[in-house]
This record gives structure tokens, C-alpha cells and sequence, in this order.
């Protein structure tokens, strides 16, 4: 790795991608600065650590352009429009997420990446490939947002055959020369606009996916804009656009018939016209949005070789994640579905959409979003409102504009025992056989450290309801 020797490397960004990286880069023999926006008690703590090593780290700065940049390795969440990266580019340095340095620091024969993203469904679809690919015997990991890190995967001991990679939008901007062996976008509904600036500039870098692409770009046949990114992209000669629906599959695709999950694009016998994979009930929860993401993740194994039965025997064993429409309790007739990973519109969608009559809790950081269309389809099913956190004003316009009828408990509190009280209106509104739903449409920090703390103060809530009503 001669090519880092000396090389003056800038990291933006202690956290989670920064710190494993501006170690990573300092092995490799760099000079590495890491700048850094905030100065408070655990940065310093962080910069102490990485100092101590021989790393330079300015706190409070997260602006300025180190003199003598080469190259810019950046924790995923910077926004594209940072002083940084405008400095950046008028000194002609290249930028890199956290997923580009790992991409370019995998050794000759590693193993190929089959790349997930879309707006919801990744860990999920990730998480299920993955199982399917271990069902088939191949040494492989999901990576990601959870378990293993990108960087752990590229440069540890473990030896791997294949990744399932999950990758957001904003680790594709980052990502310029990616090259996936297969790719599946799952969905595009507007989500992080305020980060990527435009929903065209969102899209654009979801697209990214499948640049490259050796074998199959993988889309969703009820989403026309993911197999408009297929059509726009640079792929390898005899990369194949692969969809998936829930619907009868056409040839080149994978889809449902009777139950049972077919794949019509990889048939190797040609007398055949579909191979059967799994049943719907294989899949856990079998609702319609985790069918797709399971169609997906058959497409992407499909297209990396696995056979049949394992997709049938890697479905058949995998689990979902908690926080994912994910049922507590019932209280008094009532059952309590913790859905924190709602923290988006389009996501908050597929819970709203599987139970009648609702009783929702809602609310917290809208990340640019608007909530019309939203609360125009749950209409009909909503029993009563409660909202909480900081944007949670424009859920209770939405509702006062398409469902005015439905009551609204709006407890203005963003502290984190709002979630107790939450519970307890709710459970005030709701009547046997209700469903309690808390899919909040929002992301939770402006409550929670992330939402899994969310998710756990709602079950927490919910049992101590549960053991008061006993
Ligand atoms: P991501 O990693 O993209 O955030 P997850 O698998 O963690 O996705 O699921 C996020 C949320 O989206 C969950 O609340 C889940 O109920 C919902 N969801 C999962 N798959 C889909 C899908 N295909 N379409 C819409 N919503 C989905």
C-alpha cells in the first residue's frame, strides 16, 4: 500500500465511519487530520484517543479545508453543500464516503458485493439475502447499518464469498466508483430531502446502485422510477434488468402466483416456463411490503447462482428485526405494534395500510417531509391521533386538512417520557379490537438517542399498562 504512504488525508467527521477510518488510513502509513464540526466532552474524549496514536484532530472546525489535502474521507451523513466540500472542490480534491474507501482498500479477489438500497425495506432485504446466501453454503455477511462494518469486511480476518451490502443514498453520493456485482433499488419515496437538497438529487444517488453493474440491476415493477434508474444506467455488457412484483411475473422477472414465490428470469431448464422458490407463508411477517423485499432478495441471490431450495430454506429461517411492526401486547382487547422503524412517510405507510381501525402515535423529526398523502390514505382507518415530538405540527395540519373528523391528542412534549403518556391517550382512545400503532413517520432523535430507544420506552409504556390493567 504504497500509495498511502504520506498521502495527506482528511477526515471529516469523528463518529461511527470516522474514527475505524482515520485509524484504518493511519495504518496504511497516511497523515491523517480529522476535522470535526462539534467540541464537546465526547469528541475531546475521541480526539484524546486518536491523538495518542499519531492522528492530528481539529474540533470545532469542521469547515476548513486542512492545507495539503489530498483527499477527502467523509462520514456519510455531511451534507454535499458544507463549506468543506465547495473548499474541496475548488482545490480539485476527490471526496470519499466510508463505502468508497472501503471499495478501493478491498484486496484482489475479494468478494463480490450484491448492494441493496431504497427508501425502506434495506435491513430487512439485506438481512434476508443474506440468510438465503448462507442457506446455500457461501461464507457471507450482511453489511451495513447492522452487523458487520464495511471496513471490518473488507480488511478483517474473515473470509468471505459473497456480501449482502445495504447502502444508503447518502453512502452512494459518496461512492463514485462502486461496482456491484447485482444491485436492487426497492422503492423511491421522498425521504432525507433535506439532505439531498431535491427529490431528482435523491433519486439520482439511489441510482447509483447500479452503476456498473456486472450481472443483474434488480427493480420493483410497481415502482416505474427504479427501472427508470436501471435504464439510465452504465452497465456491464449482458447485465440483465431484473423486476420483481407481487403480481404474476413477466419473463425477466420474479413475482407471485397462487401463493408461491416464482422466479421467471433465471429458469434454467428452458422447458420451463417459472421455478417455484418459497411459499408466502415462508416469510415472516408475510405481509405484501416484505414479500416484495423477500422477491428482492431471491432476485439478487438468483443472480449470484443460488439455487432454489435455498432461497426456500433461507427464507424459511430468517427473522425480522425488533422495531419493525412489531406486535408488544395486547392490552384490554387492544394490540400494542411498535413500528420505530417508521421513520419515514412511505415506511409509516406499509404498517398504516395492514390494520383497521387504528389508533396512531405519531410525530418527532419530519426531515423535510409532508404528510398530505399520508394521512389522505390512513384516513379511513384512524380511531384517533396522538402526536408527539418536535415536528409534530405537520401531522396535525395534514390531519385538519383530510381527516377532521378523527380526534387528535397533541401533547406537545419532545422529552422522552412522552412516550408513557403517548400510551396511556392512546390506550384512552382506542376500543377493543383497535390496533395501537406507533409508526411515527419521523426519525426519533429529537426524543431518543435513535429508534430503538424509541421502541423500547413504547414497550416499555405498553407492559406497564399491561401490568396496572391485570
Ligand atoms: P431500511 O433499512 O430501509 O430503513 P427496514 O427493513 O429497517 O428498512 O424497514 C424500515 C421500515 O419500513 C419498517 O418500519 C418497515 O415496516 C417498513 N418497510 C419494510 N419494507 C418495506 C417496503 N418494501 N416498503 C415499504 N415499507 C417497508
Amino acid at each position: 500500500n504504497q500509495d498511502w504512504q504520506g498521502k495527506h488525508v482528511t477526515v471529516a467527521g469523528l463518529g461511527v465511519s470516522g474514527i475505524p477510518a482515520a485509524k484504518v488510513l493511519h495504518g496504511l502509513g497516511a497523515v491523517v487530520t480529522v476535522v470535526n464540526d462539534g467540541d464537546d466532552e465526547r469528541s475531546r474524549t475521541q480526539a484524546a484517543e486518536l491523538e495518542a496514536q499519531g492522528i492530528a484532530v481539529r474540533l470545532g472546525d469542521g469547515a476548513t479545508l486542512p492545507e495539503s489535502t489530498e483527499l477527502i474521507v467523509t462520514a456519510p451523513g455531511w451534507q454535499p453543500d458544507k463549506p468543506l466540500f465547495t473548499a474541496a472542490a475548488e482545490a480539485g480534491v476527490p471526496v470519499w464516503g466510508d463505502v468508497e474507501l472501503a471499495w478501493r482498500l478491498r484486496g484482489p479477489g475479494a468478494a463480490p458485493w450484491l448492494a441493496v438500497t431504497g427508501t425502506n425495506g434495506k435491513t430487512t432485504t439485506v438481512r434476508m439475502l443474506a440468510s438465503i446466501l448462507r442457506a446455500a453454503g457461501l461464507r457471507t455477511a450482511a453489511v451495513g447499518n447492522i452487523g458487520v462494518s464495511l471496513l471490518d469486511a473488507v480488511l478483517g480476518d474473515e473470509e468471505y464469498d459473497v456480501l449482502a451490502v445495504e447502502l444508503s443514498s447518502y453512502q452512494l453520493h459518496w461512492a463514485p466508483s462502486l461496482r456491484a456485482h447485482s444491485a436492487a433499488v426497492l422503492n423511491l419515496a421522498p425521504d432525507h430531502l433535506d439532505w439531498h437538497g431535491s427529490m431528482a438529487a435523491y433519486v439520482a444517488d439511489k441510482g447509483r446502485v447500479y452503476e456498473g453493474n456486472r450481472v443483474a440491476c434488480v427493480y420493483n415493477a410497481a415502482d416505474p422510477a427504479t427501472e427508470d434508474l436501471v435504464r439510465e444506467a452504465d452497465v456491464e455488457e449482458g447485465c440483465r434488468a431484473i423486476g420483481f412484483t407481487l403480481n404474476t411475473p413477466g419473463p425477466s422477472q420474479l413475482g407471485v402466483v397462487d401463493g408461491i414465490l416464482v422466479d421467471r428470469a433465471f429458469v434454467a431448464n428452458r422447458q420451463k416456463q417459472a421455478q417455484e422458490l418459497a411459499e408466502v407463508k415462508d416469510i415472516d411477517p408475510p405481509a405484501p411490503h416484505n414479500v416484495a423485499n423477500a422477491l428482492a432478495a431471491a432476485a439478487l441471490a438468483r443472480a449470484f447462482g443460488v439455487e432454489p431450495a435455498a432461497v426456500r430454506d433461507g427464507l424459511r429461517s430468517f427473522r425480522p428485526d425488533p422495531h419493525r411492526i412489531e406486535h408488544v401486547a395486547n392490552v384490554d382487547g387492544v394490540a400494542y405494534v411498535d413500528d420505530s422503524k417508521a421513520t419515514n412517510t412511505h415506511a409509516a405507510e406499509a404498517s398504516l395500510a395492514s390494520y383497521d381501525p387504528i389508533v396512531w402515535i405519531a410525530g418527532g423529526l419530519a426531515k423535510g417531509a409532508t404528510f398530505d398523502e399520508l394521512v389522505t390514505g390512513a384516513a379511513g382507518r384512524l380511531r384517533g391521533v396522538v402526536l408527539i415530538g418536535r415536528d409534530r405540527e405537520l401531522i396535525r395540519e395534514a390531519l385538519t386538512r383530510h381527516a377532521p373528523e378523527v380526534p387528535v391528542v397533541d401533547l406537545d412534549r419532545t422529552d422522552t417520557g412522552a412516550m408513557s403518556e403517548a400510551v396511556r391517550e392512546a390506550a384512552r382512545l382506542a376500543r377493543p379490537g383497535d390496533t395501537v400503532l406507533m409508526a411515527p413517520a419521523c426519525a426519533s432523535m429529537d426524543m431518543f438517542v435513535n429508534y430503538n430507544k424509541r421502541g423500547e420506552a413504547f414497550a416499555d409504556a405498553v407492559r406497564a399498562l399491561a401490568a396496572e390493567s391485570a
